[in-house]
């Protein structure tokens, strides 16, 4: 999301004439894009701001993202040189606040706003936000509290700016929500189904991907697109945070851990070539060894292509702050290093099943490129933009080796 978000950011300033810069010590503005999801990724944030500010002492600095919007004005006493916060719901104001800023204007506070259509010269793939905010308010998470209420773009919206991207040579569009499944468009009552098959008839796009899905509004219309729309990656990104329903509840889930068995169960019957890959916080409050057994043995049943296992942190305003952090930090570690095991071994395996088959490949730079599935393959040669079959001949870390 925060990708998708600096690549906004970037567009209206080049539409007003800035210049990217790769060099942070040239640049004139440097601006942090931050992310609030967990404790680390505030601290090293910060730690990078301030080298930064240290480094280039003569830049105007911008703080953008959730830390901006979770701290606000405060950081104008810790950071002096800071001359403004801009919330993630703020970002379409960057224009002028930028410009303010260059101008020595100080302490601008940006946090409230919209979204909209910005016109941008797009790479091989680009992600467009079709969903901002969250209402789902799971225990543990901060999003819903920084990124405000759920609002959908209109899809007529969506549609110019994939065609836009369309036209400066995009090729992939990855569809961004923190909850794509509830996707509503209000003028066509259309759903999130609707948009992708929309999407997939606009000239140039070969492949559609979308990140994130709520397990509990997964529909049996989304799981069929996957065997009907040839244009759909074949990968789904479900996070289940646990497999244990105790936990699951205290996390306000909403759904139980057959509940998700039986929507892998349903994919796996209707589009066998789906990667699923997971999202599992281990170490939440009154976890206990037998809940994170239940995990494990879930990851197992679901056979995932990928899991990203976060250690939790507590984060303030969130329900589960409330509740004690009762799970020590090495017992959190052991879970984390266990969960990182078996995720790997399912990784590999997956990956090692490639060996001789062929594998549809988008190349986003040269040489590297991502098979449908999101599988990073390696080819020797392989331009920008090229896509096709390419046969795998081995694995290399996580890697598809292809010819
Ligand atoms: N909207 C998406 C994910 C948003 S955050 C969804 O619901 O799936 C990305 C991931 O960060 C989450 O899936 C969760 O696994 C993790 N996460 C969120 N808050 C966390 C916390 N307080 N501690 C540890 N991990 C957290
Ligand atoms: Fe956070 Fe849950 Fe919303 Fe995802 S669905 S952003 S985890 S509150």
């Amino acid at each position: 999301m925060n990708a998708a978000d600096s690549s906004v950011m970037r567009g209206i300033l080049e539409n007003r004439s800035f210049e990217f810069s790769e060099n942070p010590e040239e640049a004139d503005l440097i601006i942090f894009n931050s992310c609030s999801i967990r404790e680390h990724a505030e601290d090293r944030m910060f730690s990078n701001l301030g080298l930064a500010m240290k480094k280039n002492p003569k830049a105007a600095f911008i703080l953008a993202g959730c830390t901006a919007k979770r701290h606000g004005a405060k950081l104008f006493k810790r950071f002096p040189h800071l001359g403004a916060v801009v919330a993630p719901s703020e970002l379409f104001s960057i224009g002028e606040t930028a410009e303010k800023v260059l101008s020595g204007v100080a302490g601008i506070e940006a946090l409230e706003g919209g979204y909209g259509f910005v016109p941008r010269h797009g790479g091989v793939s680009e992600f467009v936000v079709i969903q901002t905010g969250c209402d789902n308010y799971c225990s543990y998470c901060v999003v819903p509290f920084l990124r405000a209420a759920e609002r959908y773009r209109p899809a007529e919206d969506i549609l110019r700016e994939v065609r836009c991207l369309a036209a400066s040579g995009t090729k992939e569009i990855v569809f961004l929500g923190q909850n794509v499944n509830s996707y509503r468009d209000e003028k066509t009552g259309g759903d999130f189904t609707d948009l992708l098959a929309r999407a997939a008839e606009i000239d140039g796009i070969l492949r559609i991907r979308f990140l994130t899905s709520h397990p509990k509004d997964i529909s049996a219309k989304l799981i069929d697109e996957f065997a009907r729309n040839p244009r759909l990656a074949r990968h789904l990104h479900l996070p289940v945070q646990s497999g244990s329903d105790s936990v699951l509840r205290a996390m306000n889930r909403k759904y139980t851990s057959a509940d998700y068995l039986g929507i892998v169960e349903k994919l796996r019957e209707s589009a066998k070539d789906v990667a699923l890959t997971t999202d599992v916080i281990v170490g939440f409050p009154g976890e206990t060894d037998s809940d994170f057994a239940d995990t494990l043995a879930l990851i197992r049943k679901a056979d995932f292509d990928g899991v990203y296992v976060f250690k939790y942190s507590p984060r303030e305003g969130t329900a589960s702050f409330r509740m004690e952090d009762d799970v020590t930090e090495e017992v959190k570690k052991e879970r984390l290093a266990a969960g990182l095991a078996l995720a790997k071994e399912l990784a590999l395996k997956k990956r090692e099943a490639y060996i001789g088959q062929k594998a549809e490949t988008l190349f986003e730079n040269d040489d590297v490129g991502h098979s449908s599935q999101n599988y990073l393959v390696f080819k020797k040669g392989a331009k920008a933009g090229d896509f096709g079959q390419v046969l795998i001949k081995a694995v290399s870390g996580f890697r598809l080796m292809a010819e």
